[in-house]
């Protein structure tokens, strides 16, 4: 451990640390739902899903007592939709053992649970000696300590973990790991942070060989790609609407949404009718934009009045005024949110969650 880089750390948190609510508790259930929400999200977004999730859900017990649908319900919006798949399937086996696991090799057996997530949940909850690793304290450490080797090789991943460990402050492991998580987060940030401020401006590394913009290195840079993705609002002569849920192994798994088809080319109107001869077609949005980590999607979507013929059979007919019930990826709810009133679904309610 490194004394006065911990010290530095933990005496800026105590005054800079952000206060969130479940930073009130040690509560292993309570920092486990915290850290699952925040593996893909914001703070400033996950805290409202928080407070709704853990009001419905106060314990393992209630978790796993819900029903898919409701846990993907009070999900819906945040994305990355394994996490709460796994929340619901790691709460099961909780019920199941009768208690939350009190070790990190239990903590991390969990389904979703991580490296990161159990060193978090471990050193909080349980003040286990177990140093977090994500994006903050990379660049955190990668500036500091001048650290030129790529985050993103196994090489480097080995030399990083090794200073991880070697800086925590084993006897507070749990304010040690919040401390160096906020200052990434809030100080020492990507880009350009306001080093002149820093409490560790005097031995940052970095700062004194000029190379704070050039940490942390990576050796390969994320290729993204565009997929387009077209669907129909499909109405039958009942005024039904047809919905098809997301199979497994997808990244919206288990969700609903319209029919449709993905590409990498938009699909224009001509080809999208040869998919419903006979019907007539309107494009009923504007092209809708939704970033993943990895591909860039564009949304299109056209609706086909009377649509007698036969469709997928995984999928099913449901009442026009009944599809907000149905747990759906952001994308869809946004699309269908934004669906001309002409087209008959300016009645749809906009979701709270
Ligand atoms: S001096 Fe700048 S680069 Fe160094 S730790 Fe502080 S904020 Fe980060």
């Amino acid at each position: 451990m490194n004394r006065e880089f911990a010290a530095a750390l933990e005496e800026w948190y105590d005054v800079n640390g952000r206060d969130l609510p479940w930073r009130h508790t040690r509560n292993p259930y309570l920092i486990w739902v915290s850290e699952i929400i925040l593996q893909q999200t914001r703070v400033a977004q996950g805290m409202d899903y928080y407070r709704r999730f853990v009001e419905r859900f106060p314990d393992f017990g209630q978790l796993a007592a819900a029903s898919e649908v409701e846990v993907m319900r009070m999900w819906q919006g945040l994305g990355y939709y394994s996490r709460a798949r796994h929340l619901h399937a790691a709460a099961r086996m909780m019920a199941q053992a009768g208690c939350f696991p009190s070790t990190y090799a239990g903590v991390r057996a969990l389904p979703g649970v991580g490296d990161y997530t159990a060193a978090a949940i471990c050193s909080i909850a349980y003040g286990l000696p177990y140093a977090v690793l994500d994006g903050n304290v990379f660049r955190v450490l990668a500036r500091h300590f001048l650290i030129d080797e790529p985050i993103d090789t196994t090489r480097g991943r080995k030399v990083f973990r090794a200073m991880a460990d070697e800086m925590l402050d084993t006897s507070s492991p749990g304010l040690y790991n919040q401390a160096i998580m906020d200052f990434g987060a809030l100080q020492c940030v990507p880009g350009v942070p306001d080093c002149l401020r820093c409490p560790l401006c005097d031995t940052c590394m970095a700062l004194r060989h000029g190379r704070v913009r050039q940490l942390p290195v990576k050796e390969r840079s994320v290729r993204v790609r565009n997929r387009y993705l077209t669907y129909f609002y499909v109405r039958d002569a009942k005024g039904r609407v047809y919905l098809r849920r997301r199979p497994e192994g997808d990244i919206w798994q288990g969700l609903y949404e319209l029919y449709g088809t993905v590409a990498d080319q938009p699909c224009s109107l001509d080809e999208a009718a040869t998919l419903f001869p006979g019907c007539r077609l309107t494009c009923c949005t504007s092209r809708l934009k939704h970033q993943l980590t990895h591909q860039t999607l564009y949304a299109d979507c056209y609706l086909v009045e009377g649509y007698a013929g036969s469709l997928p059979e995984e999928g099913e007919w449901v009442p026009e005024n009944g599809l907000d019930s149905y747990p759906m990826p952001r994308l869809m709810e946004r699309l269908l949110e934004t669906v001309s009133p002409a087209g008959g679904l300016g009645k749809m309610k906009k979701r709270d969650v």
